[in-house]
């Protein structure tokens, strides 16, 4: 028998897609990356996932597993070849259980990240996951890529909120370590290899996640600043005034909030434009009154020393959602412009305006009139620092002559300053290179040794994170 009807056996020919528009699993988010997939196979259970493995190894074809096709480096689509298969997650998309008493929730790796949010809160509590992808993107995608997002300065990125796994192997066995224990030194952490590895050690079928209380009331406002030095210095007042209730801190330059204006017209801006503004979030969980208090405080002390400009506190959830709103549209409206050389950087708080200013000055100076779009997590040092090419050129061909040069300049400075060249994104195929030729020999090497030890035909994912000729 075929691999195609061997799969179609295993899982039932309607979830085998070998023909018809498959587009939407072999081209990725961003249009970066288009390929094509031997089939797409959809497995329903975790003892289903297991088989696709193994007769996938038997007969030496890649597998891509693929949950809301979301990333942004190119990892969840297939190669050209046409020989990978796609592995998708999406039928398992169960709630397993809810554990209030111990906090826990278990989830398929399939279920899309908003609907385990609505289970937590469902039950009165919350899963501290949240980004603008929420709607589509998987908590298997979620893990397989240590994935970040808006509150990762209070609840840590994914991994924090992970307490247990279950994968199946390359080889296609299932390794059940959905444990819900916050405690556990039983030996290597497989469960922390396994998150952030992008699909290239093992397939996550399910998570243990970590739950924690629903504040009482979450208050959200948005503040405009001179310079980048004063949303650094905000960030420290923020931290030392709402203590643990900081939960959100996100800034946008002008030129980001521009592009939102030109493209989502209809989006109302609070504020006048400025250099930066920044949006403040704080969870409190005694009652809104309080909350309000403590930010008010905060606002009024920036205000006081000079750090801010003009403030907007949201006075309804309509309009705290807004404002995330327009923070969110950045991608999109960045995408709908053209195409844009996207970073995920972080670095130290206390590096952060050095980098800017001497990048934005260095790419001024190779690329005159290049737009930077420069938003993100300043409350967790990560930044989106994406460049645009400058108005009304070729934006194809501007970025297919200066993409590397781009990157070049961008790398070196957050190399210099002791930064990452992914804060969150992960590797993928877009960073491959740069990684290799990035990271400590050494650290390659290790991770060279643990692919070859946990997948060693080079079944899962190959040339990703690492070049295939990392596998024997
Ligand atoms: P996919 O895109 O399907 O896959 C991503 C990678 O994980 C691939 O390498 C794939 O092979 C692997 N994978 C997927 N499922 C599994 C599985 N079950 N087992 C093993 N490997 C698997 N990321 C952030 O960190 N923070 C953000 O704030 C953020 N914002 C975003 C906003 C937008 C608008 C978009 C489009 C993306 C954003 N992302 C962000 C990117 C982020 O990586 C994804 O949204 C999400 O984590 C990926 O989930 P997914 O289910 O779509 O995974
Ligand atoms: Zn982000």
């Amino acid at each position: 028998m075929t691999l195609l009807e061997r799969l179609r056996d295993a899982v039932g020919a309607a979830h085998v897609m070998s023909e018809g528009d498959l587009a939407a699993y072999e081209i990725d988010w961003r249009k970066r990356f288009a390929g094509k997939a031997l089939a797409v196979v959809r497995p329903a259970s975790t003892a289903e996932v297991a088989r696709v493995v193994r007769l996938c190894a038997e007969h030496g074809t890649s597998i891509v597993a693929q949950g809301g096709n979301t990333g942004l480096v190119g990892g969840s689509v297939p190669d050209a070849s046409g020989t990978q298969i796609v592995l998708s997650l999406a039928r398992l998309d169960r709630v397993r259980s809810i554990d209030a008493a111990n906090l826990t929730l278990t989830a398929e790796a399939g279920c899309v990240l908003q609907r385990v949010q609505e289970a937590a809160a469902h039950e009165g509590l919350m899963f501290a996951l949240s980004l603008a992808a929420e709607g589509s993107c998987t908590i298997g995608g979620n893990l397989a890529t240590n994935a970040g997002g808006t509150q990762v300065l209070r609840y840590g990125n994914a991994r924090e909120l992970c307490l247990g796994l279950e994968v199946v192997t390359a080889a296609g066995e299932v390794w059940d370590g959905l444990s819900a224990l916050r405690k556990d030194n039983t030996g290597y952490d497989l469960r922390d290899l396994i998150i952030g590895s992008e699909g290239t050690l093992g397939i996550i079928t399910a998570a243990a996640l970590k739950l924690h209380p629903r504040p009482a009331a979450v208050l959200t406002a948005m503040a405009t600043l001179p310079t980048l030095a004063a949303a650094v210095e905000l960030l420290a007042l923020a931290h030392a005034t709402l203590g643990p209730g900081l939960t959100g801190f996100e800034i946008m330059n002008a030129t980001s909030l521009g592009l939102v204006r030109r493209h989502f017209a209809a989006l109302r801006q609070p504020l006048a434009p400025s250099p930066w503004t920044v949006l403040v979030e704080h969870s409190d969980f005694e009652n809104e009154a309080h909350g309000a208090a403590a930010l008010e405080a905060l606002l009024g002390r920036a205000l006081e020393r000079g750090l801010i400009e003009d403030t907007a506190v949201a006075s309804s959830l309509e309009q705290a959602s807004a404002m995330w709103h327009l923070r969110e549209s950045i991608p999109l409206a960045q995408a709908t412009e053209g195409p844009n050389v996207k970073h995920d950087i972080s670095l130290p708080a206390s590096a952060v305006c050095a980098f800017v200013a001497s990048t934005d000055t260095a790419l001024q100076r190779a690329f005159p009139g290049v737009r930077l779009i420069d938003f993100g997590h300043l409350g967790d040092g990560n930044l989106h620092y994406n460049v645009q090419c400058p108005p009304g050129i070729d934006a194809a061909e501007f970025l297919r002559r200066h993409e590397h040069e781009i990157n070049a300049i961008v790398f070196d400075a957050v190399g210099a300053r002791g930064g990452s060249i992914s804060a969150e994104h992960g590797i993928g195929a877009l960073k491959r290179d740069e990684l290799v030729a990035r990271k400590s020999p050494v650290a390659l090497a290790m991770m060279r040794s643990i692919k070859a030890a946990l997948d060693p035909s080079g079944v899962l994912n190959p040339g990703r994170v690492l070049s295939p000729s990392a596998t024997p």
